[in-house]
């Protein structure tokens, strides 16, 4: 289908980009990707008035090391993240998720900005953010704020923005060197959102495991960060017993849908199997 009239706006800055949208009112919204946003307003479910383009703001994209932070502009492209050397070597489950979205064509334009603020519980970095316990840095017209990843989300596409408010960046806290990680996500063909997914960082120290931290993709309405689950890994050699009563608190934290990818109980059980894979996967990498 054909979207809606809309007016187009370019700004320059972010002060340009959050006056806009603070005096265009509610019914504006900042376009980044446009990989969620338009297949939206093509099926009529969304009809801004106006799109505010944050593409030519120079200040919203790059990746870069900010001390103990790696701090990625809103409209860096899930692409950009896959071939960040910065990536690779200091927080690698980023480039891995972004590798499991969607297809080329969508990763060479969709943003990591635009995939976390549209709040959608099938996107896949919500989930990776909470797990690497990331900040949002949000502009808007009255000035700068920080939201962690785990307050942000509050049900299905409503967050903490405030109306005219922008992702301008996303803060990941560098995990430590030598940490394990995986992100497990079954998909039923390639291309297709998370039936269910499991993000998980860990350090391990004389074989068993000092910190572990989990995220979960499309379970509930919104991401979920499975800190129980965590908690009980920890102290732990990932034995079967102590994996399997981990497994089972972060199924009981998930509320999927029944839907064209499942009934809920064959979700929650495959966030459950992707859980233990990842953290096998993890566990094998940690050093
Ligand atoms: C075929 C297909 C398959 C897909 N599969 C997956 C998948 O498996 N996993 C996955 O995670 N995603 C998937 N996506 C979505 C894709 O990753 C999008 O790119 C992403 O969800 C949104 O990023 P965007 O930059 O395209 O944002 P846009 O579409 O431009 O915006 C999305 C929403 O966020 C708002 N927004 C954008 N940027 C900002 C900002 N900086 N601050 C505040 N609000 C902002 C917009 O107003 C809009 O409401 C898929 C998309 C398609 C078309």
């Amino acid at each position: 289908m054909i979207p809606g009239a809309f007016a187009y706006h370019r700004p320059k800055s972010i002060s340009e980009a959050v006056a806009l949208l603070s005096d265009l009112g509610e019914e504006a919204r900042p376009l980044s990707g446009g990989h969620s946003l338009i297949p939206m307003m093509k099926l009529r479910l969304a009809k801004p008035t106006d799109l505010v383009d944050l593409n030519a703001i120079a200040e919203l994209r790059g990746i870069r090391e900010e001390g103990s932070e790696i701090v990625v502009g809103a409209t860096t492209t899930q692409y950009e993240i896959i071939g960040s050397s910065l990536v690779a070597a200091k927080a690698p489950i980023l480039a891995e998720a972004a590798l499991v979205i969607a297809d080329p064509q969508v990763r060479y334009l969709g943003t990591l900005g635009g995939n976390v603020a549209n709040g959608d519980p099938g996107n896949d970095m919500p989930a990776v953010m909470m797990c690497l316990g990331a900040t949002y840095q949000l502009a808007g017209k009255g000035g700068e704020r920080r939201v962690a990843a785990r307050d942000f989300y509050q049900g299905a596409y409503f967050t903490a923005l405030e109306p005219g408010e922008i992702v301008a960046a996303i803060r990941i806290p560098i995990p430590a060197a030598g940490h394990g990680y995986a992100y497990e996500k079954l998909k039923r063909k390639i291309g297709d959102y998370a039936t269910a997914a499991a993000a998980v960082v860990l350090t391990m120290a004389a074989g068993r495991v000092a910190s572990c931290s989990i995220g979960l993709t499309n379970v509930g309405e919104t991401p979920l960060w499975a800190e129980e689950a965590g908690r009980i890994l920890v102290g732990s050699n990932l034995d079967a017993a102590t994996v399997k009563r981990a497994v089972a608190a972060a199924e009981a934290i998930t509320r999927p849908a029944s839907d064209t990818r499942g009934p809920a109980s064959y979700r929650t059980k495959m966030a459950g199997v992707m859980l233990t894979r990842a953290l096998e996967r993890a566990k094998s990498r940690a050093t």
